[in-house]
């Protein structure tokens, strides 16, 4: 099914090892998310350390998004789950985890937000890019914007996103791959890997940038950036 007004497309992929989840269905990336994750994955861009606080600030963000509805709604902090964002790093395996209790997203908001570009941020960003025609200064635009949740491909090979949002009984994954055009979306039905909300990022790092899946590296960029987040962030490393 095509749809050129959310400029995306979906059609179903075979279905996984599992004869009875329903199969993940694959969408192509906005043309602007298109051009800015080549950008990212391409880029010659150095101070990758900002992926973080990127994600630490997206998850900043759907904690105060929860918290602030749990004014009005109570009920939504009843699961005795804390408010907080936890980062667990496998070495071996270069992998880096990272978890929230936040508001999650649906499928659509996994459509919405994580496959079109509709944040202001990124869109003065694109039209900084199309007006400027040197490469070195694009990537040097990467780091003055701030490039979001697509910067975790400036370290990531692949990235797994799955979520779980108040608002749906069930949880979906969002899975991109560096240098791929489009993602896929798939409802969670592994019960080890179900959360009872909020967003868990996988992100299976690049050979090269396997160093950052170091407990001692993310605590040091951990420090940078936490003054800043009013929530408490732990980190530690899964057991060798
Ligand atoms: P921005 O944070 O400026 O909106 P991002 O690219 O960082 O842009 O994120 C895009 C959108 O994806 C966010 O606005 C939010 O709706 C959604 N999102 C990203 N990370 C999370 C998360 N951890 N929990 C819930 N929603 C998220
Ligand atoms: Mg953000």
């Amino acid at each position: 099914i095509d749809n050129p007004v959310l400029g995306y497309r979906y059609e179903s992929t075979a279905a996984a090892s599992d004869a009875s989840a329903p199969p993940a269905e694959k969408y192509e990336y906005q043309a602007e998310v298109s051009r800015l994750m080549d950008l990212i994955v391409n880029s010659l861009y150095s101070n990758k350390d900002v992926f973080l606080r990127e994600l630490i600030s997206n998850a900043s963000d759907a904690l105060d998004k929860l918290r602030f509805l749990s004014v009005t709604e109570p009920n939504l902090l009843n699961d005795g789950f804390d408010l907080d964002i936890r980062i667990q790093t496998d070495k071996d395996n270069g992998i880096i985890t990272l978890t929230d209790t936040g508001i999650g997203m649906t499928r659509q908001e996994l459509v919405d937000c994580l496959g079109t570009i509709a944040q202001s941020g990124t869109a003065k960003f694109l039209k900084t890019l199309k007006d400027s025609k040197d490469a070195g200064a694009d990537s040097n635009l990467i780091g003055q914007f701030g490039v979001g949740f697509y910067s975790a491909f400036l370290v990531s090979e692949r990235v797994e996103v799955s979520t779980k949002s108040p608002k749906s009984d069930k949880q979906f994954v969002w899975e991109g791959e560096a240098n791929s055009s489009s993602y896929t979306i798939r409802e969670e039905t592994d019960p080890a890997k179900l959360i009872p909300r909020g967003t868990r990022l996988t992100l299976y790092l690049k050979r090269d940038d396997k160093g950052f899946a170091h407990p001692e590296k993310i605590q040091k960029l951990v420090k940078n950036y936490s003054q800043f987040v009013s929530f408490p962030i732990y980190t530690w490393q899964e057991k060798g």
